[in-house]
């Protein structure tokens, strides 16, 4: 069909329909031009829709986004316009874009206003953290039913501490004095997490001791913990790794208690260990303080039933209370591929009533629950709040920290594991989430209101030095807190307590450890190394000023010499080059050199090889190449090619 056919079939003038179809993306030279059936289909559609939606009465003019990436024709369905007035709004903007091209919630808020419709985003979206806030919601969600809908549950307890300072055996000890199952499955205890029964209640144990698990859970977003309980051993006191698991567990904001541990040795002092805990901001009740510290025997059991108590106590002030009824959320704490039953995860129910069928997500993967097995690997048919469970019918090994969500219907499943996938391929892909640029826009944008810091030196003196000179670094809106100060090495824990608290992590004359390197480099996470404390205090105040901008620099890629010239009827000048150093790309930017005058500043339009095009030409090899609007090459003339880089 010509294009002025279907012009006159919609009522449109040809030259109209031509400049819309370019804008579409078609090549539309004259009106008698012949369309591709398809294309005429499409545009057919695409009027339809535009005369049945000109009602302007009709049409609202407010909206809510509920989602952080949305392709075009979705954003028109949603605005309830026609798309070509929503890629017209593109066009305006200078944005070329098809119906399948996606965009982010921010720009589909802008061509909304453009189309008359005020688009509100959910606050989920609007603060782009999407999946993380999902038990945020949970809780919320709650909250709404009202408190009615709400019974207590279990608290969910993480043991943390040195090494060798008892965890494990505390765990133990407190698991076969105490287990529910005892009869049926034994002892033997199959996932991550137990639950014990102690004066017919129930507390759940997650079998991850150390800081490192603890804050790995809370780095992907999710806070599974109610209560820490921070092991020292009595005879050995507080060590390096008591004070990082102590920064972790303030950082998580969760009630801590101390759990003197090895009472039965003979060199145990408990007074000191309390001193010792005094001097990190944690002092014991019967020194005035609010920190429950209950002396135990992980070996004798002495102390055990004491420590139970205190817990239940914790528990009962924190209240804790969740919806068990309805559809399922709960957080990946552990997860392994068993070769006879595929994929399995020990999941910790939030909220809710998991149960045997059930359409569920856990990041992009989705499935139906086949079977629940409990603590002790008995089949079970539901699950509550509060309690792990190992679940099997999953497609794919979730990530600990992944969470769970319940849906009525397979389809609703499979729709929000793949609203998931984009959501993680854009966090992916959306650089460093932490660094002093990332930190200084969230505060200038009015976003946080504490800067995190994490600070790391090679010597107490220097550390002491820059705590003090950061004491006094804070502004009106923006105070300054030290999650953790420490000496030594940058470590992976300093990552992953930077990750879950968004801190910035700061060494003075150290390095970075290689594990640590990985996760900087695979979570984006931003390392600042420094050698003069007055550069840390300058960048903190800039930080917490909003002042940090992006710096761009100009890197050298290529140093090419001109060493002979060709000259084309069809293409100008090629000249002939040899590569001295670095790599030449085609399409790079280039600058011209005669001596040490610059004579033109382009971009290299060819590359060739002998004959053939090329992408890139390494040093040491001969290149033809052709610069666009410049053709006065004299032999001898050097072409230094560059890169616009962000400064790191
Ligand atoms: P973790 O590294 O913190 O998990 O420490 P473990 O639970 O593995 O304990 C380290 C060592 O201390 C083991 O040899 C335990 O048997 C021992 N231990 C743990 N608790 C006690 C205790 O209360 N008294 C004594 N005497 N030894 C203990």
């Amino acid at each position: 069909m010509r294009i002025q056919d279907l012009a006159k079939e919609l009522g449109k003038k040809p030259a109209e329909l031509q400049k819309f179809l370019i804008d579409m993306g078609v090549k539309a030279k004259t009106p008698s031009q012949h369309l591709d059936v398809e294309v005429v289909e499409q545009v057919r559609d695409l009027f339809k829709e535009e005369t049945k939606k000109n009602d302007l009465d009709l049409l609202p003019d407010t909206g809510i986004l509920t989602r952080s990436h949305l392709r075009v024709s979705e954003l028109a369905d949603l605005l309830k316009r026609g798309l070509p007035d929503v890629m017209k709004a593109f066009l305006k903007r200078g944005n070329m874009v098809t119906l399948n091209t996606e965009i982010d919630a921010n720009t589909a808020v802008e061509i909304a206003k453009d189309v008359g419709v005020i688009l509100e985003l959910e606050a989920s979206i609007s603060t782009k953290k999407t999946i993380r806030d999902h038990l945020d919601k949970i809780e919320e969600y709650d909250m709404d039913r009202g408190l009615d809908a709400l019974t207590t549950r279990p608290p969910v307890i993480t043991i943390l501490g040195h090494v060798d300072h008892g965890k494990t055996l505390l765990l133990d000890t407190i698991r076969k004095s105490n287990v529910i199952s005892g009869e049926s499955g034994g002892i033997t205890q199959h996932i991550g997490a137990y639950q014990v029964s102690v004066k017919g209640r129930k507390l759940t144990f997650l079998d991850t001791p150390g800081h490192a698990a603890f804050t790995a859970l809370r780095a992907r977003g999710a806070q599974v913990t109610d209560i820490a309980i921070l092991v020292v051993a009595a005879d050995e006191g507080i060590k390096p790794q008591t004070v990082e698991a102590l920064s972790h567990a303030k950082a998580a904001n969760v009630p801590i208690m101390v759990a003197i541990n090895k009472v039965d040795k003979p060199d145990a002092d408990i007074e000191r260990v309390k001193q010792q805990l005094a001097e990190h901001d944690l002092l014991a009740e019967e020194w005035g303080g609010k920190t429950v510290m209950v002396p135990v025997s992980a070996k004798t059991k002495l102390g055990i039933d004491d420590l139970l108590d205190m817990i239940m106590l914790i528990a009962d002030m924190l209240d804790l209370k969740a919806n068990a009824t309805g559809q399922a959320k709960g957080v990946v704490i552990e997860s392994r591929l068993s070769r006879k039953k595929g994929p399995i995860a020990t999941v910790l129910i939030k909220a809710g009533c998991l149960k045997v069928g059930d359409f569920f997500v856990i990041d992009s993967t989705y499935g139906k629950i086949r079977a629940l097995l409990n603590d002790s690997g008995e089949k079970i048919n539901e699950a509550l709040p509060g309690t792990p469970v190992e679940i099997l019918g999953i497609s794919k090994v979730p990530q600990p920290g992944s969470i769970l969500e319940v849906k009525y219907t397979e389809s609703e499943a499979k729709d929000l594991a793949e609203i998931h996938l984009q959501d993680m391929n854009h966090l992916a892909k959306a650089g460093k989430s932490i660094s002093l640029e990332s930190l200084s826009k969230k505060i200038d944008e009015g976003e946080i209101q504490k800067l995190n810091l994490i600070i790391k030196a090679d010597v107490n003196g220097s550390l002491e030095a820059i705590l003090a000179s950061l004491s006094h670094v804070s502004s009106q809106e923006v105070s300054v807190s030290i999650l953790h100060s420490a000496t030594g090495p940058i470590n992976e824990n300093d990552l992953m307590l930077a990750m879950a608290s968004s801190a910035l992590v700061i060494g003075f004359h150290v390095g970075i450890t290689q594990e640590a390197e990985e996760v900087a480099e695979d979570d984006g996470i931003e390392c600042r190394l420094y050698d003069v404390i007055y550069n840390i205090v300058d960048d903190v105040k800039k930080v917490i000023e909003g002042l940090v901008r992006p710096v761009f620099e100009e890197v050298e890629t290529a140093q090419i010499e001109v060493r002979q010239l060709f000259r084309f009827s069809k293409v100008g000048v090629i000249a002939g080059c040899y590569v001295l150093s670095g790599k030449v790309v085609r399409n790079a930017q280039v600058r011209i050199f005669r001596g040490k005058t610059e004579l033109f500043q382009g971009k290299i339009s060819s590359l060739k090889r002998v004959k053939d095009d090329v992408r890139e030409v390494a040093a040491n090899f001969e290149c033809g190449v052709v610069i666009d609007g410049f053709i006065d090459f004299q032999p001898g003339d050097i072409l230094s090619t560059f890169e616009i880089r962000q400064k790191k």
